[in-house]
């Protein structure tokens, strides 16, 4: 393995759900729900398959899907997309990542971004030789430092891989924070490529502001989600992104030599998908938001601190007082002292020391699972 990727070995995801499998533990580490999307989406697949449309799809993504990933810009942001040239539908929001950094990115350049942060972030940038540069967000609230969000800039800034709602924490950017990191961006002539998969996966009166609805943005922003939260279908990996024209392209020449084209029979289901009315979207949010009150009020009476996310599905909380000191070695300690599996959040880091007894639980379970792994965590609290 080249020295570049060494770090990176199996992913937490992975280790974590063979640990939750080998001992039994209810599974709230790798965030994938355990209930199915919408009926209709479901029905549609089925149909797509027996159907015949099981060969390669078009590179760019069916054109159904192509046109109602241009009408959800539009109908939940009022972003206006071309469906041919500013649309591409890829395996998931993982390939859209690496497509387009590894399409803007020439080796030696730097890469913004947050920490803690989503796990293919390091990776793909390590894959494009580019180096990071993040700053940090920190327990409990997870408020963006001005100062170190700009020291992260340089002159060999070329892109920010921004990502609101946000992977784990649970944060949604405000308006405020995201203006900055616009203004920093347009400072620094560079790319912003935010990661949007959580979109819909937002609670109480938080908002999701898209960057490419900030004034002046849209030509310099490319953005990403994925069926995978959204309906609830992580293992389809259907994902797409759309921006400037220059830029899907850049994305769909680098895409066509990762994969050429994933999913076929899903993609028209997740058309339909997406074009269902409100109350789908409005019934997961209102789900979840149930889920996290119910998980985050057992953390609390363990007597955890936990940080209430906006969005999301994952709820960060401080285990020190079950006896963390070190966040992975607890993390694989954990099932055993309390037959509950979460993910230590200091490998989403690299400052570990900014999250050392912090572990991220996933709510995106049935009730009854979420009640059986409260009274765990209690009964071991
Ligand atoms: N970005 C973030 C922030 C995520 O949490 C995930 C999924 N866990 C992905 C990207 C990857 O999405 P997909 O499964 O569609 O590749
Ligand atoms: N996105 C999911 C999470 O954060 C896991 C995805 C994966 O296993 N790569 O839990």
């Amino acid at each position: 393995l080249i020295a570049r990727m060494q770090p990176f070995g199996t992913t937490i995801f992975a280790e974590m759900s063979a640990l939750a499998t080998s001992t039994g533990s209810i599974n709230l580490g790798q965030g994938f729900p355990d209930t199915d999307g919408p009926a209709e989406m479901l029905a549609a697949a089925t149909a797509a398959i027996e159907g015949g449309r099981n060969q390669y799809p078009p590179g760019p993504g069916v054109p159904e899907l192509l046109d109602a990933v241009a009408a959800h810009q539009q109908r939940f942001y009022g972003i206006a997309v071309d469906p041919r040239s500013q649309v591409l539908v890829t395996a998931g929001a993982t390939e859209a990542i690496a497509a387009v950094v590894l399409a803007l990115c020439e080796p030696g350049d730097e890469v913004v971004t947050f920490e803690p942060y989503y796990d293919s972030y390091a990776a793909t940038i390590a894959l494009a030789g580019a180096t990071r540069r993040t700053s940090v967000l920190r327990f409990p609230d997870f408020s963006v430092d001005e100062a170190s969000i700009r020291a992260a800039f340089s002159s060999r800034t070329r892109l920010v891989l921004l990502n609101t709602p946000h992977n784990p924490t649970g944060k949604v950017f405000t308006r405020e924070e995201l203006e900055l990191v616009a203004a920093l961006a347009r400072e620094h002539d560079a790319w912003v490529v935010t990661d949007e998969v959580y979109e819909h996966l937002v609670f109480d009166d938080a908002e999701h502001v898209p960057m490419a609805t900030l004034p002046g943005m849209f030509d310099r922003t490319i953005t990403i989600s994925s069926a995978g939260k959204t309906f609830s279908a992580t293992g389809w990996k259907v994902g797409w992104l759309s921006g400037p024209v220059e830029a899907v392209a850049a994305a769909r020449t680098v895409k066509q030599f990762l994969t050429y084209v994933a999913s076929g029979p899903f993609q028209p289901a997740v058309a339909l998908a997406l074009g269902l009315g409100d109350p789908v979207y409005a019934g997961l949010r209102d789900s979840l938001q149930a889920k996290r009150d119910l998980l985050c009020s057992a953390l609390e009476a363990s007597g955890l601190e936990v940080s209430r996310p906006s969005g999301t599905y994952f709820v960060i909380a401080d285990a020190a007082p079950l006896g963390a000191v070190d966040g992975l070695e607890f993390a694989r300690r954990l099932p055993g002292i309390t037959g509950v599996v979460g993910v230590p959040v200091s490998v989403f880091h690299d400052d570990e020391d900014a999250a050392r007894t912090l572990v991220r639980f996933a709510f995106c379970k049935k009730d009854d699972v979420l009640r059986e792994a409260s009274r765990r965590l209690a009964a071991a609290g």
